[in-house]
């Protein structure tokens, strides 16, 4: 555990690493992909490029050497000059997987280095030769995504290092805090397999979040109370039902008023128990922009009748002419 961190690598993790390396021991590095994807940006006025059809970031694909978009299949190369402030100092920032494989032939020269990831493992057989590689003890260290977690179990493996606990804690999302124990607890068991007792070395700027306390104890019954208590007191699952529903449509003033619209109305039946309407993170894909109205209802309550009043609510927002343009995506208790 280490508070401070320098850069990606804390001195704490860089140490225990040249431990294991130096005894022939193996090392899983996990790096969740969700969020980290590498972004070309200029250092001077941070500028950087955007997709042209969505409101994200275009992420760095090294190897390929082009900026890609996640949402759509929009593909650009990358620029030379800052188009904000003419600057020539562009770089490639972020946290990907690419850039830890980078980061540890700096501190670690000579280390046999591999990624596991959907872009390593995309053609046939790749996924299977990594691991076997890994196992022949070919490779000293294996980066990976979600990818590591599971299932894998090679003997000579001493160190699992999580390179950034915060970002899967903070993701948006009510389930964030219990898929961040079951990532670190199912990589963290990576380590020491059979014979040897291993090492996990978390990388967090809050060490005593009560999640890693959780992951840290092996302990998964506190942990399952404390969130149920968390999921209680924010009217979330198990204990109320998520309807989620998106509405889409190019024009963005047209879309605050419809959706603010059917958020009132909905609000006539459903009183507090709608949120919003808000942007969702990612606010406009393929040129089309976004806007999400939360139904949170009680988990006694009688679905039937929620759907029944919620349909009537949509067709009466509907049969208004100034609403026909809008598409409406229903999802319940969305992942
Ligand atoms: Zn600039
Ligand atoms: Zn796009």
């Amino acid at each position: 555990m280490q508070k401070t961190m320098q850069s990606d690598f804390s001195g704490f993790l860089v140490e225990h690493m040249k431990e294991a390396l130096d005894n022939d021991e193996q090392i899983i590095l996990f790096q969740n992909r969700r969020g980290y994807n590498p972004v070309w940006a200029c250092e001077v006025c941070g500028w950087n490029p955007h997709c042209k059809n969505c409101d994200v970031s275009l992420t760095y694909h090294k190897n390929s050497n082009i900026l890609k978009c996640h949402y759509c299949s929009y593909f650009t190369p990358p620029v030379g000059a800052c188009p904000k402030c003419q600057s020539n100092r562009l770089k490639m920032i972020g946290f990907g997987t690419e850039k830890i494989e980078d980061e540890l032939s700096i501190i670690l020269p000579g280390v046999r280095v591999q990624r596991l990831d959907l872009d390593t493992t995309r053609q046939k057989n790749s996924y299977e030769n990594i691991l076997r590689d890994f196992d022949d003890r070919k490779i000293d260290i294996l980066v990976g995504t979600q990818m590591v977690t599971k299932g894998l179990d090679f003997d000579n493996v001493s160190l699992v290092g999580i390179l950034d606990a915060d970002m899967m804690l903070n993701r948006p999302d009510f389930r964030a805090f219990e898929r961040s124990y079951q990532l670190m607890s199912q990589v963290a068991g990576r380590s020491g397999r059979k014979s040897k007792r291993g090492k996990v070395v978390i990388q967090t700027y809050d060490p005593d979040h009560w999640i890693i306390r959780h992951v840290i104890e092996h302990d998964y019954m506190g942990m399952y109370k404390n969130e149920l208590i968390e999921r209680k007191n924010y009217f979330y699952p198990p204990y109320y039902k998520m309807i989620n529903l998106t509405l889409k449509h190019r024009d963005p003033n047209k879309l605050d008023m419809m959706a603010a619209d059917l958020a009132d109305r909905m609000r006539e039946v459903f009183g507090s128990r709608v949120l919003g309407p808000e942007f969702p993170v990612v606010k406009r894909i393929q040129n089309s922009y976004l806007k999400v109205i939360r139904l949170k209802v009680e988990k006694e309550a009688s679905h039937k009748k929620v759907k029944k009043l919620l349909q009537k609510k949509i067709n009466d927002f509907y049969s208004a002419p100034h609403n026909k343009s809008v598409r409406i995506i229903i999802d319940v208790d969305p992942i």
